[in-house]
């Protein structure tokens, strides 16, 4: 899960992109994966809570992967007018771990 490495406390991915929706070009960035992960690296976030300022590289990189696909399967997660994220990634990257450990225990139990 995404932390604040100033403060520890937990971080919506949803207010997370948010913080990148400034960037001119970042329906650009959705189109490939390396430069969307690469931008994101060097990207300042500021932490709501502590109100600290971070670069992306400290978030988990399997997290900002998921974030990417889901961003991507969901075309209308985001509005671009308004400049909000619609979609609840923290809730969706939290179902999907959970998916992937039922699958692991599913795949454990099969003959
Ligand atoms: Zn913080």
């Amino acid at each position: 899960m995404a932390k604040c490495p100033v403060c520890g406390r937990p971080l919506k991915w949803e207010t997370l992109i948010e913080q990148m929706l400034i960037l001119p070009n970042f329906r650009e960035l959705l189109k490939d994966r390396e430069t969307f992960l690469k931008t994101l690296e060097d990207f300042v976030f500021k932490c709501p809570e502590c109100k600290e300022e971070f670069y992306g590289r400290t978030l988990p990189r399997g997290e900002a992967e998921k974030v990417f696909e889901l961003l991507n399967d969901f075309k209308e997660g985001i509005d671009y007018e308004r400049k909000v994220v619609r979609l609840k990634l923290t809730n969706l990257l939290a179902l999907e771990v959970m998916l992937e450990e039922w699958d692991r225990r599913v795949k454990r139990r099969a003959p």
